[in-house]
């Protein structure tokens, strides 16, 4: 079980604060996404509960461990980038396996976790190929994969899809979620983007200049938006 509480939440680089007291409660096996403008705090936010960033003041837990001084690697999370970060001299196969190989796992273990993956993402026919031999949809399928593989308590996503174009970043929305119905797996998912939070997410956290707005289901937030900020932003009328 994975639910993830983060309980007011501030962040600050130097003298300049970013998040001021952020409230977010995921439960296990909700598909959460952060939105909001660019610049309002949402990858501090979830690289904090990836553990790459200190926390400034409040509490951070998964898992019902709290997580404020944990090191990344002692965390139960697998986190998505938007630029892949793929190794190139690597094939699929090593690129998927890499965390694996790294925790000494035997190669019977990696090879069970790589082959179901690979099948679950279509990449089978593409193991012994480099990066620059695929698709840019084909490459963030890999990084998904290494994250797969790692079978972690939570995914997090950083605007996994801005680099793709858009026909794909539609078709790659649908796959994500059919990957999140079949593991189930908690995660928090980042974009700017209104409608891939809207089409994506069990709940949505508004972002602002470093707070959070409003917390609701899509349709919620649509219906009811508490401002006319989230009213602006999520597109409903009011
Ligand atoms: P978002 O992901 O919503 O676009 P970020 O979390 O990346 O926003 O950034 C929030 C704010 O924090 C921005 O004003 C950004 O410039 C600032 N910021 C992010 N990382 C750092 C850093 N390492 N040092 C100083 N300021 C940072
Ligand atoms: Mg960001």
């Amino acid at each position: 079980m994975a639910p993830v509480l983060v309980k007011d939440v501030r962040k600050q680089f130097g003298a300049t604060k970013v998040l001021h007291g952020v409230d977010v409660s995921i439960s296990d096996g909700e598909f959460v996404v952060l939105v909001g403008p660019s610049g309002c705090g949402k990858s501090t936010l979830l690289r904090m509960i990836a553990g790459l960033e200190n926390i400034t003041s409040g509490e951070i837990s998964i898992g019902g461990r709290v997580v404020n001084n944990m090191p990344p690697k002692e965390r139960d999370i697998a986190m998505v980038f938007q630029n892949y970060a793929l190794y190139p001299h690597m094939t699929v196969r090593d690129n998927m396996a890499f965390s694996l190989k790294l925790k000494n796992a035997p190669q019977e273990e990696i090879d069970k976790r790589v082959k179901p993956a690979a099948e679950i993402l279509g990449l089978v026919p593409y193991l012994d190929r480099y990066p620059r031999q695929l698709s840019g949809g084909q490459r963030q399928r890999v990084a998904m994969g290494r994250a797969i593989v790692r079978d972690p308590q939570v995914f997090l996503f950083d605007e996994p899809l801005s680099n793709l174009d858009a026909k794909l970043r539609v078709a790659m929305r649908t796959e994500i979620k059919e990957l999140h119905q079949r593991l189930k797996t908690t995660t928090v998912y980042v974009t700017h983007d209104q409608i891939e939070a809207m089409t994506m997410a069990d709940k949505i956290v508004v972002m602002h200049d470093g707070i959070v707005e409003q917390i609701g289901a899509p349709l919620d937030l649509y219906d009811n938006p508490v401002n006319t900020f989230v009213a602006g932003f999520i597109g409903s009328p009011a």
